[in-house]
C-alpha cells in the first residue's frame, strides 16, 4: 500500500501540536461539524429568498430617495419602510415560536442581511439593529421579560404599530470604554441607575444609537455605582413613554441615513424591578468566573459573539453591492475603443472583489454556525429545542406560558445556558467574532472604494450608486467595536491566548 500513513499515536501527537491553535479550530471548524440537517439548509435558503423578494418590492424602489431625503431634511424618519417590514413580518421572523415569532433558523439572519445590505446597509441595519436589542435581551435569559416585550413586538406587527428594540450603550463621552469591561473603571462614565426601593431612578445620557427614533423598547446598559462600574453592570428595559425618558437629537451622518442615530435622554427616570433585565446580582463569582466583572465581560463576549458577526454580514452585502454595480458598469461602459470588461486591469479588480465578497461569505458562516453550536442561539439547536422550534405552534407556547414559573424557568436557563457556559467558548466566540467583523468591514471598505475607482467619475454620482456603499461601508468600521479594538479583542482572545506574559488593555 502506497501514501503517508499515520499511527494513531502520530496522529495523536500531530494533533496535540499548538494546543492554543487545537482549542480555537476545536470550537470552530464549524461548517464541518455542523448536523447536516436538510431542514436548516431549506431555511437558509427561505431566508434568502425573502430578503430578495423584499429588495426587489420594497428596498430597490425607495433606498435612494431615502438617503437624499434624510441629507434634505434632518427630522426625516423612514416610517414607510419601517412600516413596511413590520407588515412583512420581519421582525420576529428570527424570533423563535415560543416568543411569538416566526422560529426561522437563526443561521438564516446572516445572509438575509448580507441580501439586504447588497442593495442598501442602512435599511439593512434598521432590521439588523432590531435584532442585536432582541439579542442583547436573549442574552439576558430574563424570560418573563422576553414575553413581554416580545408580545409587545407580535402586537405591533398585528396592529401595524412597529415595535421596535435597541441597544443603548454609547454615551458622549464613552464609547470604546464600555465595549470591554476591562476599560470601564477608566471611562468617563456618565449615566448611572441608582438602586431605590422597588427599581431604579436612571440619570444621564445615550448616543448614536441606532433606530432610536422609530423604537419602542431600549435595552439600556448602564452602571449601580459610576465609582465601580465593571462590578455594578446593569440592564434595564425602558419603554417609551417611561416618566423621565425622552428621546433627544438624532445625528447628521455621513452614511446609512436611513437608520437613525438618535440620543437617548435619562431624567429621573424611575425603572421599576419587573424592566429589570439583568444586575450585577445575577453576575455571581464562581462557574469559572474569578469575579463579578469576569462574569460581566462573559455576558458581553456571549452578545457580541452573534452580534459582530452580523456586522460582517451587513459589510459582504455592501462589499458585494459595489462589486455588482462595478461588474453591470463596466459591462456597459466604452474605455479606450473597447467595453471596460475586457481590459485585463478591470477584469483583475474584478477578480479581486469577487474573491472579497466570497471570502467575506465564508467567514460570516463560519461563525454563524459556530454561534449555534456553541453561542447565544445554541439552546435551539439541541435536539428537542430545535424540533419545538421547528413544529409546535406559537399558540401552543402562549397557552403553557401563564402555567410555567417564569422566575425558576430563568433560573434554570440562566445556569444552563450562562453559568454553565465554558469561559473558554465565550472568548473563543468573541475572538472569532472580531475576527469576522474586523475581516469584513476592511473587505467593504476595500470594494466599495475599487467600484468606485473603476468607475471614476460615475462612481462619485449618487444616482448610480456607488459612492453610497462607500458611505455605509465605512461606518461599519466604527460601530460594534472600532475595528482598533476588535483587533485588540481578537489578540487577547485568540493570538495572545494562554500566554502568561501577554497584557492586554
Ligand atoms: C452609525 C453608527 C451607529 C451606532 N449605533 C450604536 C447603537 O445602536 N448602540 C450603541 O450603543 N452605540 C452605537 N454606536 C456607537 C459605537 O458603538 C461607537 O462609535 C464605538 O463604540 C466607538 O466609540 P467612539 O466613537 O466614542 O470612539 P472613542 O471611544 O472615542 O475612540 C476614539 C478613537 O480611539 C480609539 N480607541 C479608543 N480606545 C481604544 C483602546 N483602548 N484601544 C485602541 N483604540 C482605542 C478608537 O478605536 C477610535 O479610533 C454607533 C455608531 C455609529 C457610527
Amino acid at each position: 500500500m502506497s501514501g503517508i500513513r499515520l499511527t494513531r499515536k502520530e496522529r495523536a501527537r500531530y494533533l496535540a501540536q499548538d494546543p492554543r491553535l487545537n482549542e480555537v479550530i476545536n470550537s470552530l471548524m464549524a461548517l464541518r461539524r455542523f448536523p447536516k440537517s436538510k431542514a436548516i439548509n431549506k431555511q437558509i435558503d427561505t431566508a434568502v429568498a425573502i430578503a430578495r423578494k423584499f429588495n426587489e418590492e420594497v428596498v430597490e424602489p425607495v433606498y435612494k430617495q431615502i438617503d437624499l431625503e434624510v441629507s434634505r431634511d434632518d427630522n426625516y424618519l423612514c416610517w414607510d419602510f419601517v412600516k413596511k417590514a413590520n407588515e412583512w413580518g420581519l421582525f420576529t421572523l428570527f424570533v423563535p415560536k415560543m416568543f411569538g415569532g416566526a422560529g426561522m433558523n437563526m443561521i438564516g439572519m446572516y445572509p438575509f442581511i448580507e441580501e439586504i445590505a447588497s442593495v442598501c446597509t442602512g435599511l439593512s441595519n434598521v432590521i439588523g439593529v432590531h435584532y442585536l436589542g432582541f439579542a442583547t435581551l436573549g442574552s439576558s435569559w430574563n424570560l418573563k421579560l422576553m414575553n413581554e416585550i416580545m408580545k409587545d413586538v407580535k402586537k405591533g406587527e398585528k396592529t401595524g404599530d412597529p415595535c421596535l428594540i435597541t441597544l443603548a450603550n454609547t454615551e458622549p463621552e464613552a464609547g470604546t470604554d464600555l465595549e470591554e469591561v476591562m476599560l470601564f473603571d477608566r471611562a468617563k462614565i456618565g449615566t448611572e441607575a441608582r438602586k431605590v426601593k422597588g427599581g431604579y431612578i436612571v440619570n444621564g445620557s445615550k448616543v448614536f444609537i441606532s433606530n432610536g427614533h422609530v423604537s419602542k423598547w431600549h435595552m439600556l446598559s448602564c452602571f449601580g455605582d459610576k465609582t465601580k462600574p465593571s462590578e455594578t453592570s446593569v440592564m434595564l428595559a425602558i419603554r417609551n413613554g417611561m416618566k423621565g425618558f425622552r428621546l433627544g437629537h438624532h445625528e447628521k451622518k455621513m452614511g446609512q441615513k436611513a437608520c437613525v442615530a438618535s440620543e437617548l435622554i435619562f431624567e429621573d427616570c424611575f425603572v421599576p424591578d419587573k424592566y429589570v433585565c439583568m444586575q450585577w446580582t445575577d453576575l455571581p463569582a464562581g462557574f469559572s468566573r474569578k469575579s463579578v466583572a469576569e462574569f460581566a465581560q462573559h455576558v458581553i463576549d456571549y452578545i457580541v459573539s452573534s452580534t459582530r458577526a452580523g456586522v460582517g454580514a451587513f459589510a459582504v452585502g455592501a462589499a458585494r453591492g459595489a462589486y455588482e454595480t462595478a461588474l453591470e458598469y463596466a459591462r456597459k461602459k466604452t474605455v479606450n475603443g473597447k467595453l471596460l470588461i475586457n481590459h485585463q486591469w478591470a477584469q483583475s479588480m474584478l477578480a479581486e472583489m469577487y474573491k472579497n465578497v466570497n471570502m467575506g461569505r465564508a467567514i460570516v458562516m463560519e461563525s454563524a454556525y459556530a454561534n449555534a453550536l456553541h453561542g447565544l442561539a445554541k439552546m435551539l439547536f439541541l435536539r428537542p429545542f430545535y424540533y419545538m422550534n421547528l413544529y409546535l405552534p406559537s399558540w401552543y407556547f402562549r397557552m403553557i406560558s401563564p402555567m410555567i414559573n417564569m422566575k425558576v424557568a430563568t433560573l434554570l436557563t440562566r445556569f444552563f445556558n450562562l453559568y454553565l457556559y465554558p469561559k473558554k467558548s465565550a472568548e473563543i466566540q468573541s475572538g472569532w467574532a472580531s475576527l469576522t467583523k474586523v475581516g469584513c468591514t476592511d473587505i467593504g471598505i476595500i470594494n466599495s472604494q475599487m467600484a468606485l475607482q473603476l468607475m471614476g467619475i460615475d462612481g462619485c454620482r449618487h444616482d448610480i450608486g456607488s459612492e453610497k456603499y462607500y458611505r455605509d461601508a465605512k461606518l461599519l468600521q466604527i460601530y460594534e467595536g472600532t475595528n482598533q479594538l476588535n483587533r485588540i479583542n481578537l489578540f487577547k482572545n485568540l493570538v495572545g491566548r494562554n500566554m502568561k506574559e501577554v497584557e492586554v488593555f
